[in-house]
């Protein structure tokens, strides 16, 4: 007898789930069961709760991604926001270079809030070949002398979609660039680096992927074909690779490397590597479901690691500050698509807050505001 493509596929599907409906003796559901966006169950579980709408000391946010903030109603609405949540400086992310970047720095300062925003320039890593490291690095010191204050976010599309001159893959150590890493390390400006995404996104999308929801919903987030995209541990290897190579260049790592399902491989990456700082911008995720093991993590390398928040959202940050500072238990996050767990607490200790929230940043990035923070 030969199977029809549909029943061969549904063979495959329950084959794919046998091993995880082995429970409850066999038994199947005697009611057809919700799909995975039907479910939802509601929580009994009744325990103490802390709201934490505004941060307990005055943070920077280094991963801000405001908009373009040449215009003062953008730049009164951020502001608005950043009083009421305890952000007393945030870092511009966004790319920005050259007249992008200036027009907002004359901006902020006309508005009179040069002391609550600082820029970080960005960099064309359009056509790379040779001669380019030369002319991203003029750039960069022209920017430096406009007001720029760091490199970043440098996008994951370097090392995943950006192209060479010659068309193939611009790796992340390519020689090319060495002058650009070099001349941050000369003027002592950090290098704030996404690279990658979560590993999940580069395994293949089967019923055993973390992230089968995510990738199932943003397609563009899948990163598994490995005629286009390199694994998740080469790449990785290649931003170590540049790493090491440039050891007087301050780096942080967006998103704390995408590491923080396994943080003792940043541990790692931080004792060899003392250059080397992380950034927590959409990871709550994965600390919230290990509180504990985080906890020692960030007590550990407590002058290692920095607020960051990625997309501008202010009604998110308290989702941060409860993480952070309460020992709450069992607590929702705020997008079911990038975690179907629940949060706990890490109840961080006051100078470990601290660290995190300004003093990391205040220390490796150069000419920060110093008003508003506790001296
Ligand atoms: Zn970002």
């Amino acid at each position: 007898m030969s199977l029809t493509r549909s029943q061969l596929l549904a063979a495959t599907v329950a084959t794919a789930l046998v091993p995880t409906l082995a429970c409850a003796q066999d038994r199947q559901p005697t009611l057809p069961p919700p799909s995975i966006t039907e479910y939802q169950p509601r929580s009994t579980l009744v325990v103490p709760e802390h709201s934490v709408p505004r941060a307990k000391f005055p943070v920077v946010d280094l991963h801000g991604h405001p908009g373009n903030l040449s215009s003062a109603a953008t730049i009164e609405r951020v502001m608005t926001a950043m009083d009421e949540l305890n952000i007393q400086v945030m870092v511009q992310a966004m790319p920005s270079s050259g007249e992008r970047l200036t027009s907002q720095i004359e901006a902020v300062r006309a508005a009179g809030y040069a002391d609550r925003f600082v820029f970080f320039a960005s960099l064309d890593f359009g056509n790379v070949g040779p001669g380019s490291g030369a002319r991203i690095a003029a750039q960069l010191e022209e920017d430096v002398r406009a007001g720029a204050v760091g490199i970043g976010e440098i996008q994951k599309s370097f090392g995943l979609t950006n192209r060479k001159a010659d068309g193939t893959r611009l790796q992340l150590d390519d020689p090319e660039l060495d002058v650009v890493w070099e001349t941050a390390g000369r003027l002592g400006i950090p290098v704030f680096i996404h690279t990658g995404d979560p590993a999940e996104f580069f395994e293949p999308l089967d019923y055993n992927n973390e992230r089968w929801l995510e990738m199932a919903l943003f397609p563009n987030r899948q990163f598994n074909d490995r005629s286009r995209f390199p694994t998740f541990d080469d790449l990785m290897a290649e931003r170590d690779r540049l790493i090491a190579k440039h050891p007087n260049t301050t780096w942080v790592l967006a998103h704390m490397g995408w590491h923080t399902q396994d943080l003792g491989r940043l541990g790692e990456i931080f004792d060899r590597h003392p250059n080397v700082h992380a950034e927590v911008g959409a990871i709550l995720y994965d600390l919230g479901r290990q509180p504990r093991f985080a906890r020692e993590f960030f007590e550990r390398y407590a002058d290692r690691i920095l607020f960051g928040k990625d997309s501008f959202r202010p009604e998110e940050y308290p989702y941060y500050w409860r993480v952070f500072e309460t020992a709450d238990e069992y607590f929702d996050y705020y997008r079911d698509y990038h975690a179907f767990w629940k949060l706990y607490g890490m109840d961080l200790p006051d100078d470990v807050l601290r660290q995190l929230y300004y003093g990391n940043a205040l220390r490796i990035i150069p000419r920060m505001p110093t008003n508003g923070f506790p001296g």
